[in-house]
């Protein structure tokens, strides 16, 4: 199994295998880039199809960190953790306990925090046996997807204003894919500014909570990607903008919290050719790390708010330059996070 030749391996500094027989815990802990200070991200539970596609997942998120640090501007390097296995099957609190027992041995090296599967309650567990967890209740600033979501709203702003270089949302279709933790947030905050809401999930429960809430049309998921909006959010999982997605996308514009929506970074050169706007995720989904980077000091949320709103400016930032280097602008991000 290739690990150094993988494509995400990019100069990763540690890659830890954790292995618990007792809890049937198999995890890997991938320290991609710690410049900035200690590496810090999700852990993720998923039952992956193959070791080599965990490793691969876990060393893709954890540079994608780096990187959504530096353009956040926030003291720490890049890292991510993955657990293998049905979340239906192995998540008990003996399994985040032996985790956490991993995470301590590294002192400091990792923090982690939660991710798809896993919750603010067994980030508690975890909280139990290393102080080196965010995100928690006890002492921390819970779930981050409010956060999240915020960040997400404002990019959405920035991405009008300097398409259309119009203010408000009002009335602009805005179809959100996947409406989890942060898509029922951010469904509330656009529902808020008026604008025309379209949904979609494979969840039928997370649709009918939201349609109880607010005015929302439900799409299909097979009609996504042909869907004419004026904004697309992906707000589930990654991988979704391809060879074969791209030919079929109607939004001029997209912007949304999911992570790794390209699935390589020449789809960023494809949207491009075609007119479309795209906000790289890493920039949009800062909130919920700016947020859980305020438990390191006095946690105040209207501070932490105006921070997040700030992702809004930086996107700005990187939509100048795209075009002024006439380049994608996933590629004009690395090259600012980069820099940093
Ligand atoms: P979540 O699991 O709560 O929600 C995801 C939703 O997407 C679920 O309702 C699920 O049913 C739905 N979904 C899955 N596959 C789908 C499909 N094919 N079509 C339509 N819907 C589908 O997750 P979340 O916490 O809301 O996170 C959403 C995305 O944002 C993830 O990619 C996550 O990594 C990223 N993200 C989240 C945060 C956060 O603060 N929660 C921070 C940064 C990035």
């Amino acid at each position: 199994m290739a690990i150094f030749n993988d494509k995400a391996f990019d100069n990763h500094t540690h890659l830890l295998f954790c292995n618990h027989p007792e809890t049937q815990l198999k995890a890997i802990i991938a320290v991609h880039n710690t410049n900035r200070g200690p590496a810090l991200g999700g852990c993720r539970l998923w039952p992956y199809a193959s070791e080599q596609e965990a490793i691969h997942d876990v060393l893709r998120l954890s540079r994608g960190m780096t990187y959504k640090h530096a353009m956040a501007n926030l003291p720490f390097g890049g890292g991510k953790s993955v657990i293998i296995g049905d979340p239906q099957k192995i998540k008990s609190e003996a399994l985040f306990k032996a985790f956490a027992h991993f995470v301590e041995k590294l002192n400091g090296l990792y923090i982690a925090a939660e991710d798809v599967n896993i919750n603010v309650e067994d980030m508690e567990t975890v909280l139990t046996q290393t102080r080196h967890v965010v995100g928690t209740r006890t002492g921390g600033s819970g779930d981050p997807s409010p956060a999240t979501a915020w960040g997400v709203y404002h990019s959405i702003k920035s991405a009008v204003a300097y398409k259309y270089n119009r203010d408000s949302l009002k009335g602009l279709k805005i179809l959100i894919q996947g409406v989890g933790h942060v898509g029922q947030y951010l469904a509330h905050f656009l529902y808020k500014e008026g604008a025309q809401l379209f949904i979609s999930d494979i969840n039928q429960h997370n649709l009918n909570k939201l349609t109880q809430e607010i005015e929302a049309q439900i799409i299909e998921p097979a009609r996504v990607p042909t869907f004419e909006c004026d904004i697309f959010a992906p707000c589930a999982l990654g991988g979704i903008f391809n060879d074969v997605t791209i030919e079929m996308l109607k939004a001029p514009i997209i912007v949304g919290a999911a992570n790794n929506q390209l699935e390589e970074e020449r789809h960023g050169d494809l949207l491009r050719q075609k007119g479309i706007l795209y906000a790289p995720d890493y920039v949009v989904n800062a909130g919920g790390v700016i947020n859980v980077s305020y438990e390191f000091s006095a946690y105040n949320k209207e501070k932490v708010f105006n921070h997040i709103a700030e992702i809004g400016h930086t996107l700005t930032e990187v939509f100048t330059q795209a075009d002024k280097m006439n380049i994608s602008t996933n590629r004009a991000a690395n090259l600012i996070a980069e820099a940093r």
